[in-house]
């Protein structure tokens, strides 16, 4: 993790331009701003922008996985993650160094996000290792505090009673009912429960009213769980290209921050699915603290570390897993080495674009159905201010805004007796469009991105023209697999399935888009496949094959 506590400098640059076109559209919520508004040059020299995370986080642009060059190629050095000369020498297949195996475990669980978190609580008692590569445990389900208040970085909320929540019951977290349906703030008015009572209140013209009514009514008709690979087949923009052109943007904003496509991009089952569950209420579940799904993974830490502190290893980056003679060897580098550990069975818990890399032996189909998973690049910034701007909603729809929705960090913590907000900490959405990843590459890219949101939430309604004590920036280069046409029917059931002593357990390898409760669920499938494995005990294949086909409710 890299973090610039220090002033921001560079600020007012606009971003480098890009090496690529423009895409056609772009995300509801990137359109290109300069800086200005209200953020005038005196005020930023007293904000501070802080920048975190990892941009090559799960992507292929790690120097850890550096190959070993052959010899035909010039000797090359150790590079930062941006050096292009290392994703081609993986694509090109360089081969890795791999040294003699000096370490046992029955179970290798590789990443320590929420996925891999939950396998290793699953298997407690059990002889596993978990290696993570990143300095911290969590991936995208990451908490961090300021003064002692806790905000999300990543992963926003859980339902109650899904996976992810039973979880959290079962290693004693009580997650609070969010109780709060969600508005949008567009024209400078707010507008509370946009798809019920609100509509009437949105500030467009009647007939832009109407054709939110009679998309939100036209929706509800659809047997989507009874046309799921029909409309897993096409885009959503099929079903929304006919309303107003305010009814795709409010849902391109919508699918970008939670599943990390517009429209056009999305899976028509994906986004009518959530039209209806929204429309239904479904989002009266939702349930969280104040760290986002963060909490679950600070608290799994806290659960497992005290038992298992050996067996949890941070900065141990795994470059290769090899199936050979009935064990697969596992190759880590950590702190400077590399040493390869022998198990029976491997739960491999990062996401396809790096397990498509690191695991040898792949058939030719799957590895390409891995490849074909696309991620969004998603910052998202928490802006940090002295005093209370905005308490109004949990969770907060703002199209036309540079981000796509804001929450309030402390909101399930209001109503709790005696509770002070101390600092009111926004936590603003902020995907990418695919061809946009390369400004997080860049820090003066990253600052002047949160720059454009904090002027952007400045200008939705007067009252919010306060200055914040700090911006911090938390970027993420491929945290979320983009829900596309065909990705969930076609496409994840050939990248997911076992390779004999591999088991695929990243949330990656459930849907039907990113969702915690999908780690959880594959990860104690996983562990049960794993100990029937080491086991030597029938019916692990049928096992991994019902936790693939399974839906979600
Ligand atoms: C901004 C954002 C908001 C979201 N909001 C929600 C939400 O509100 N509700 C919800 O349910 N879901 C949400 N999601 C999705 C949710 O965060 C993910 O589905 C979930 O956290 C993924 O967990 P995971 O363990 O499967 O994968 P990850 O979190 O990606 O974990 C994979 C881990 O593997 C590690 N790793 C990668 N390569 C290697 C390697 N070579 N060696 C060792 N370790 C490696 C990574 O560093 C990482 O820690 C959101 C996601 C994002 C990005």
């Amino acid at each position: 993790m890299s973090a610039d506590l220090g002033r921001l400098g560079g600020l007012n640059r606009h971003l480098a331009p890009r090496a690529h076109p423009r895409p056609r559209r772009r995300c509801a919520g990137t359109s290109r701003k300069t800086l200005g508004g209200s953020v005038t040059p005196s005020r930023r020299e007293f904000i501070k922008f802080v920048v975190a995370g990892s941009v090559a986080a799960g992507g292929p642009i790690d120097p850890t996985l550096l190959a070993v060059p052959d010899s035909k190629s010039p000797s090359v050095p150790l590079v930062h993650g941006e050096r292009f000369e290392v994703c081609h020498q993986i694509r090109d297949g360089h081969p890795f160094k791999h040294p003699d195996t000096t370490r046992n475990a029955d179970i290798v669980i590789v990443g320590g996000g929420l996925a891999g978190l939950s396998a290793a609580y699953f298997l407690r008692g059990k002889d596993w290792l978990l290696l993570e590569k990143e300095p911290q445990f969590g991936g995208n389900a990451l908490q961090e505090e300021f003064q002692g208040q806790i905000y999300g970085t990543g992963s926003a909320y859980a339902y109650r009673d899904d996976e992810g929540d039973q979880l959290a019951s079962e290693i004693g977290l009580r997650m609070p009912l969010v109780n709060s349906p969600d508005p949008t703030i567009v024209n400078r008015t707010y507008v509370p429960d946009t798809w019920k009572t609100g509509i009437d209140q949105l500030p467009y013209p009647k007939e832009v009213r109407e054709s939110f009514k009679k998309f939100r009514d036209d929706t509800m008709k659809i047997k989507v769980g009874e046309k799921m690979a029909e409309l897993d087949a096409q885009p959503f923009s099929n079903f929304t290209a006919a309303y107003a052109p305010e009814v795709q943007q409010w849902w391109d904003g919508f699918g970008a921050s939670n599943w990390g496509a517009t429209t056009e991009e999305s899976s028509a089952y994906v986004g009518l699915a959530n039209v209806q569950d929204l429309t239904s209420g479904g989002d009266s579940k939702r349930a969280i603290l104040p760290g986002g799904l963060g909490c679950l993974t600070h608290k799994l830490v806290e659960v497992l570390q005290p038992k298992y502190q050996e067996r949890m290893l941070d900065n141990a980056a795994v470059v290769a897993a090899i199936q050979d003679h009935g064990v697969v060897r596992v190759t880590y580098l950590h702190q400077g080495k590399l040493i390869t550990v022998s198990a029976k069975a491997v739960l491999m818990c990062a996401p396809k674009h790096i397990a498509s890399r690191i695991v040898m032996g792949l058939p030719s189909r799957q590895k390409t159905a891995m490849r074909r998973y696309r991620f969004a690049p998603y910052p998202v910034v928490n802006v940090i201010f002295p005093k209370p701007v905005y308490n109004r909603g949990y969770d907060n729809w703002c199209p036309g805004s540079v981000f796509t929705d804001f929450i309030v960090a402390d909101w399930t913590m209001q109503k709790n007796p005696g509770y002070q907000q101390k600092h009111n900490i926004l936590s603003f959405y902020t995907p990418l469009r695919e061809l946009e990843r390369s400004t997080l590459l860049d820090e003066n890219g990253c600052k002047s991105l949160a720059a454009r949101v904090l002027s952007d939430f400045q200008k939705l309604l007067p009252e919010f023209n306060v200055d914040p004590v700090e911006v911090r920036i938390y970027r993420r280069g491929h945290p979320m697999f983009m829900a596309v046409p065909g990705q969930y029917t076609k496409n994840r059931p050939v990248a997911s399935r076992p390779l004999d002593r591999i088991f695929f357990g990243n949330s990656d390898s459930g849907g039907p888009e990113s969702l915690t409760s999908e780690a959880v669920r594959l990860s104690r499938a996983g562990a049960e496949w794993a100990e029937l494995l080491v086991g030597g005990k029938p019916g692990a294949r049928e096992l991994a094959e019902k936790a693939l086909l399974a839906i979600p409710e």
